[in-house]
């Protein structure tokens, strides 16, 4: 078979969801209330969020239907398309086979869609009238604007302030669709204040963001917040990636060696990896890369330790590889990869090895989105450009053991948006950040005090 995309009809867009808590070798530990430090109960999120989702971040069934509204939607764009990278494997001059499954091809531009449309759905499903969010680059807030402008829902977007000077397009796009977007830390919020009032140039974080969306949710009777990463049922919904993939690589006939995303809380990776884990979990010999940056390294140089999901330490404790809640990123480009921990189900699995970790600096990232681009034409995210270094890493392993192998990696959006990004590097003006090891230090030995 010599296909360069491998395609579905819409009548293979998954019925059902998989949820990896069905399968985990090692339980998941569960989620401390940082006040009494027992676990907390679907009640303490129901302020937060409805009633589905939360049974869903707690389910155990392997299967989760997708709701046929959902479906509806998603056909606006999948099944999205799965490509062999011939033109780059030739620049290569490598034996390996590369494939990459594209989520830039919805409306959006990424993957984000595939969970803000489901969860717009189960919220509008049970009487929510406005949506809170953070966003960091702008995909998920434009993501969730256009789920929310589907199914009829208010959309106030809290966008870390330095993205919204960087890419005010995005706010563009989030406000063409009907969201309300504020640049955070903002003065909307208590939390939002107190930041400011200790820097008022503070260029905000993922972190403080969530905190402000926490917050105004929380204080609004008919307001739910919105998270488009980290959470169980997040993840969940995105393994419609990989449940695609999945029946794509089998109609290639070429199942995976090495699978690899990038990893900002962890959607998109554990998205195209947990419907492959399933074969790893029964002894197939595959393995996975999750990538991230250097000057956000919570995999690869962080902790596995209990930490809040925000900076102003009002979310419940979760177990995860962290840089500590008051980690503040240097300001690369890829803007959804700068969040201080990541999802407790990739955590987990890294934890036990059943996932690698790798970091890599922005200028060797970019060094490979422009040969990506100039070989295979789309132009990545900053985000997919660190799984694709890696991608072409591998391949290029490849042709010095002289062994091929068959690649899969995740190319979670377009870098539409981040053109500015790629005219520095162009420019020779993008620099590397290493995050320093006394900060990790000095985080670690504040998160020792609220461990249970
Ligand atoms: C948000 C984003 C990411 C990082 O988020 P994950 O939850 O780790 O997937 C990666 N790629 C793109 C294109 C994104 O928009």
């Amino acid at each position: 078979m010599d296909a360069t995309k491998i395609l579905l009809g819409e009548g293979d867009i998954p019925k059902a969801w998989y949820n990896v808590a069905a399968d985990l070798p090692v339980p998941l530990p569960p989620v401390i209330h940082p006040g009494t430090k027992q676990p907390i109960g679907p009640g303490d999120l129901a302020p937060l969020f409805p009633m589905a989702l939360i049974l869903q971040e707690v389910s155990t069934e392997r299967e989760v239907e997708i709701p046929e509204p959902v479906r509806e939607v998603y056909r606006l764009w999948r099944p999205t398309p799965l490509y062999r990278a011939r033109r780059l494997e030739r620049v290569l001059d490598t034996p390996a086979r590369i494939y990459y499954k594209y989520e830039g091809t919805s409306p959006p531009g990424s993957h984000k869609p595939n969970t803000a449309v489901a969860q717009a759905f189960f919220n509008k499903q049970e009487g929510v009238r406005r949506l809170t969010t953070e966003t960091g680059a702008g995909q998920w807030g434009s993501a969730l604007a256009f789920a929310c402008r589907l199914f009829d829902l208010q959309c106030t977007v809290y966008m870390v302030r330095v993205s919204y000077e960087q890419k005010p397009y995005r706010k563009v796009m989030m406000q063409t669709w009907g969201a309300d977007v504020t640049p955070s830390p903002s003065e909307r919020t208590n939390a939002g204040r107190m930041i400011r009032g200790r820097d008022p140039n503070s260029p905000g974080s993922l972190g403080i963001a969530i905190s402000e969306a926490v917050e105004d949710a929380a204080t609004h009777d008919d307001t739910k917040y919105s998270l488009g990463s980290v959470l169980n049922h997040v993840l969940m919904h995105q393994t419609v990636v990989g449940l695609e993939a999945k029946k794509q690589m089998e109609m290639a006939g070429d199942p995976p060696d090495v699978i690899i995303g990038c990893v900002g809380g962890g959607s998109n990776f554990s998205g195209l990896a947990f419907p492959f884990m399933s074969e790893k979990f029964g002894g197939r010999k595959v393995r996975f890369v999750a990538v991230e940056p250097e000057a956000c390294p919570s995999l690869t140089r962080g902790d596995y330790l209990y930490d809040f999901g925000d900076t102003a330490a009002t979310t419940p404790l979760i177990k995860m590889y962290t840089l500590g809640h008051t980690f503040m990123p240097a300001p690369i480009h890829a803007g959804g990869l700068r969040y201080h921990g990541d999802a407790p189900l990739l955590c987990l699995l890294y934890h036990h090895k059943y996932i690698e970790a790798v970091a890599y600096q922005q200028r060797t990232v970019f060094d490979a989105a422009l040969q990506f681009a100039r070989a295979e034409g789309i132009i990545p995210a900053p985000e997919s450009a660190h799984a694709l270094r890696k991608a072409i890493d591998e391949a290029l392993e490849a042709k010095k053991e002289g062994r091929p192998r068959t690649i899969l990696f995740g190319l979670s959006g377009h870098g539409h948006f981040d053109l500015g990004a790629y005219e520095a590097h162009l420019a020779g003006r993008l620099e590397d950040f290493a995050y320093p090891e006394e900060a990790i230090n000095t985080a670690m030995r504040e998160l020792a005090a609220i461990q249970p």
